[in-house]
């Protein structure tokens, strides 16, 4: 998944290494599965096979990616779009270690085969099927969270209480820190080793979407790896959106669709929605919380 995977987690009292071990490495195993599943990079994923077949015939698809896939439309609706899988044909153009972008012909062609609504999902044959020819998925705006979620879910059916996983900006905490709650960072957006804020969390997924991941600045204009599926180019209202919730998968995919949406409209559907709270910081870096989050 590109990124750095952390883990952390209580045992009891009498347990030993070897049981620790044992869960690092499924932990470990469970995200290397998630990736050969989802990478657009390895030519057998599964996410490789529906981009390759789907314009074709409907591709079947595990449970998993089904739900997961059923996930992404949910969010790409609730966001009227900002959130969308199908903005992989544009995705795909851009290479940030090299600074390459596509040109504003490439763009104007690409932005005709985004749009969700092609992808159909048929829950009685778990099949995937695309209605338009150009379409193409990525799932790097969810996939981690997802992850995060089952490793999680590993863990706590192993009797785990008290545990921290994170895949890049996306964490889930399980339990508290023994008596007192986690501290999770949001990264500064502008200074790589300072953070913006420290937050106390116990049993929630925290997800940061920032434009310093992946960039390359190119006369002035930063590149990065949000995209606005409306317009192909990089989403440059805000500079990092951390979106809070109980829903590890949810987090990640909201995170990104605020950060496409920017600071009024997303600051709007995040306080219409009662289980979700965002921090967001502008591009003037000033920082604003959601109501849930406002002392008064
Ligand atoms: P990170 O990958 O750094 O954790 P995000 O959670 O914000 O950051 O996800 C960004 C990733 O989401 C991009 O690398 C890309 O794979 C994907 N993506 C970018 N723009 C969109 C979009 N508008 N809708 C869905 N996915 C997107
Ligand atoms: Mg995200």
């Amino acid at each position: 998944m590109g990124t750095l995977a952390h883990v952390e987690f209580w045992l009891e009292d009498g347990a030993t290494k070897a049981t620790a071990d044992e869960l690092i490495l499924a932990v470990e195993q469970e995200m290397q599965r998630i990736d050969q599943t989802m990478s657009p990079y390895i030519a057998t994923s599964a996410l490789s096979v529906i981009n390759r077949d789907a314009a074709t015939r409907p591709v079947i698809v595990s449970q998993e990616l089904f739900d997961l896939l059923t996930d992404a439309h949910h969010i790409a609706v609730l966001t009227h779009g900002m959130f969308d899988i199908t903005y992989a044909s544009i995705g795909y153009q851009y290479d940030y270690r090299k600074h390459q972008k596509p040109n504003q012909a490439a763009i104007k062609k690409a932005l005709t085969a985004i749009n969700y609504q092609t992808v159909i999902l048929d829950k009685s044959s778990l099949s995937v099927k695309f209605t338009d020819a150009d379409v193409k998925i990525d799932l790097g705006g969810i996939a981690k969270g997802h992850a995060v979620k089952n490793c999680i879910a590993i863990l706590k059916k192993a009797g785990i209480e008290h545990a921290l996983i994170s895949a890049g900006g996306d964490t889930t905490l399980l339990g508290d820190r023994i008596g007192r709650p986690w501290f999770v960072g949001i990264k500064h957006p502008r200074a790589e080793e300072k953070t913006a804020v420290q937050l106390p969390l116990s049993n929630e997924s925290i997800s940061t979407s920032g434009d310093y991941e992946r960039y390359f600045i190119e006369d002035g204009v930063r590149y990065h790896h949000i995209i606005n599926p409306k317009t192909g180019d990089s989403a440059r209202n805000v500079v990092s959106v951390s979106i809070i919730g109980k829903n590890p998968t949810y987090v990640d995919a909201l995170s990104t669709a605020i950060f496409v949406m920017g600071l009024q409209q997303g600051m709007a559907l995040i306080n219409d929605l009662p289980d979700y709270e965002a921090i967001i910081i502008d591009n003037q870096q000033t920082l604003h919380v959601s109501t849930g989050l406002q002392q008064d």
